[in-house]
């Protein structure tokens, strides 16, 4: 359970230099959170393509967040190691890292007010039956928390194979104040095509979903400006 978890009380209490020490002392901090991270393949396809930008994914089952930050330790060393002319020296993979923890409880924990650009809920857990609703990701109490991670302009990308949950993270998304509906070509044309793709085909489930030749339905929101009055 999540009592055996230990949680920084806030943002300022991570030592983000552990999980990118390539980057200690730039002040930099994560912009891009893939909540329900899984095995790590958004993290890994986003890695070389934004460089200068720190990803940091949330899992909340021990052995997967084990495997993810497994997979970025191998991957560090590959690249470190390989021939400058060799495709991985490309790619370093400083800039992405996990934690273990309940997404749904200590998002705020880990992500100062405005902090994020991009957050992602890729092909998230269902929850089929209604009085499970509660437990979905998106949430009425849960979308608050998102806007003030998120920084104004920043977007939220869920994808799902289920269409029910699609239509219901994009009707509490719709009638949530801060957060603006955005379709794929607008974003496709502010430059968010590589990252679109990603969201697509780089996930461990969203391949599976294209093995079982199903369906993939995409929504996208902007966080928007508070308007003074
Ligand atoms: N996004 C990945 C992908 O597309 O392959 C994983 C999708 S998988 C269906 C959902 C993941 O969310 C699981 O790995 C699960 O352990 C994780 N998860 C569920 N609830 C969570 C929570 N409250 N906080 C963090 N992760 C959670």
């Amino acid at each position: 359970s999540d009592h055996s978890l230990d949680y920084p009380p806030s943002p300022i209490d991570i030592d983000w230099a552990t999980h990118y020490p390539a980057y200690a002392n730039t002040g930099k901090l994560p912009e891009f959170a893939d909540v329900g991270c899984g095995f790590g393949g958004l993290l890994i396809a986003l890695a070389p393509l934004f460089p200068d930008t720190l990803m940091l994914g949330m899992e909340i089952r021990v052995q997967v967040s084990q495997y993810v930050q497994d997979r970025i330790a191998a991957l560090r060393v590959t690249a470190a190691t390989a021939e400058p002319t060799a495709p991985a020296a490309a790619a370093h993979y400083q800039n992405i890292s996990v934690v273990r923890a309940n997404a749904m409880k200590f998002l705020p924990n880990y992500f100062a007010k405005h902090s994020l650009t991009s957050l992602f809920f890729l092909f998230p857990d269902p929850h089929f039956k209604s009085r499970k609703h509660k437990a979905r990701i998106i949430s009425p109490t849960l979308l608050a928390e998102y806007a003030y991670a998120l920084r104004p302009g920043g977007i939220v990308y869920t994808i799902t194979d289920v269409k029910d949950l699609h239509e219901w993270m994009k009707s509490h998304l719709e009638d949530f104040p801060l957060f603006e509906y955005v379709d794929e070509e607008t974003l496709r044309a502010e430059g968010k095509g590589p990252i679109i793709d990603a969201v697509y085909t780089s996930t461990e489930e969203g391949r599976k979903v294209e093995r079982n030749k199903g369906d993939k339905w995409l929504a996208c929101f902007k966080r928007i400006e508070v308007q003074r009055q």
